[in-house]
């Protein structure tokens, strides 16, 4: 991990120079944009498993792809790793994937967390699945909470509301979700509406959304699923007491489903080793890794048949996920980019 860091800091162009010797051929070259510590022990049971070596360079997504389009031809990446719909369909309507197939992960990976299917394969797999929930101060809206994400623009919370920017990906995804249930206009009344509702101008990330709304500075915010489970299963005591202060509900359970996006990944367009990124991808896919994945980082299994062990996302579930396929969110964001603009949720 240190070299890993080491390396992004001295750059680019070195990167190049070493990675031609380090990163030997039995070895698969990850660029991940999941920026959670547990994927180390994704990556070592990986290595245990099948004899191959896991390179990895970690960064925010658009300096992941920033880089792959630089370096074209060149890339020494054969896995890339993106969080959310909207990045995932960025990267495959830009060509970054090369299509990949295969039975097994046809067999595990349900068709609505795939990426739609193009002649020779798909561009990206759904690994993981979280759900953007919202979370409540139980002080001021504990008898009656909102239910569903179209309650966000009610007027009774006038100065309540938060949300991290809705230029995040997982604002925008979100968004785009509305704009496919219910038509751009609106959509962007209900936008509108949310952003008069505004308790202060979107800053932070979903954590700093709900820590806010355990203090009372927000009402009503919107968070990630593996945001709230980490701090309830955080044995500090200032995380305890504002799990103690919050409430949360699974939004639209009376209608089209809670949001639900993925984590997922694919091989790249100018992989050398495909064959290591094809059993990694398939790795992924496997029950170690899902279990892992639900472990590490409170996310659900992609793969439905997976029992998991996580006594918050125990504690959370069970809920009605939207059953929107993630590809059709992806392909919604620019709609999405334009509406929030319009609202002037910035
Ligand atoms: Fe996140």
């Amino acid at each position: 991990m240190i070299r890993i860091k080491f390396l992004l800091l001295i750059g680019f162009t070195t990167l190049m120079a070493i990675g031609t010797s380090a990163w030997s051929a039995n070895a698969v070259n990850i660029y991940s944009a999941r920026h959670y510590q547990s994927d180390d022990k994704l990556y070592a049971a990986f290595t245990k498993n099948t004899g191959i070596q896991v390179n990895r360079i970690e960064a925010a997504d658009e300096a992941l792809l920033e880089r792959l389009r630089s370096e074209g031809n060149n890339s020494p990446a054969d896995v890339l790793i993106l969080v959310d719909a909207a990045r995932l369909s960025r990267a495959a309507s830009e060509g970054l994937f090369a299509p990949s197939d295969s039975d097994i992960l046809r067999q595990r990976i349900p068709e609505r967390m795939r990426s739609s299917k193009e002649s020779q394969g798909y561009a990206w797999w759904g690994f993981s699945t979280r759900a953007r929930i919202i979370v409540f101060n139980k002080q001021r809206f504990g008898d009656k909470p909102p239910s569903s994400y179209a309650s966000l623009a009610d007027a009774r919370f006038k100065a309540a509301i938060c949300t991290r920017s809705a230029a995040h990906p997982y604002m925008l995804s979100l968004i785009a979700s509305q704009i496919e249930h219910r038509g751009e206009s609106a959509t962007l009344n209900w936008a509108k509406a949310v952003v008069a509702n505004f308790a202060r101008p979107p800053r932070g990330g979903d954590t700093d959304q709900i820590r806010a709304s355990a203090t009372g500075e927000c009402g009503v915010s919107l968070t990630n699923t593996y945001y709230l489970a980490r701090l309830m299963r955080s044995a500090k005591a200032e995380d305890q007491d504002v799990v103690r202060k919050i409430g949360f509900i699974w939004p639209d359970q009376d209608g089209h489903g809670t949001h639900v996006n993925v984590t997922g990944g694919g091989i790249v367009k100018h992989a050398k080793n495909r064959e290591s990124a094809m059993r990694f991808l398939e790795f992924m896919a496997g029950d170690e890794a899902q279990q892992m994945l639900a472990d590490g980082n409170n996310e659900w299994p992609a793969v439905s048949s997976v029992k998991i062990n996580n006594p918050a996302l125990d504690a959370m579930g069970p809920f009605k996920a939207d059953k929107l396929p993630i590809a059709t969110i992806g392909a919604k964001q620019s709609a999405a980019v334009r509406l929030v603009d319009q609202a002037g949720w910035r």
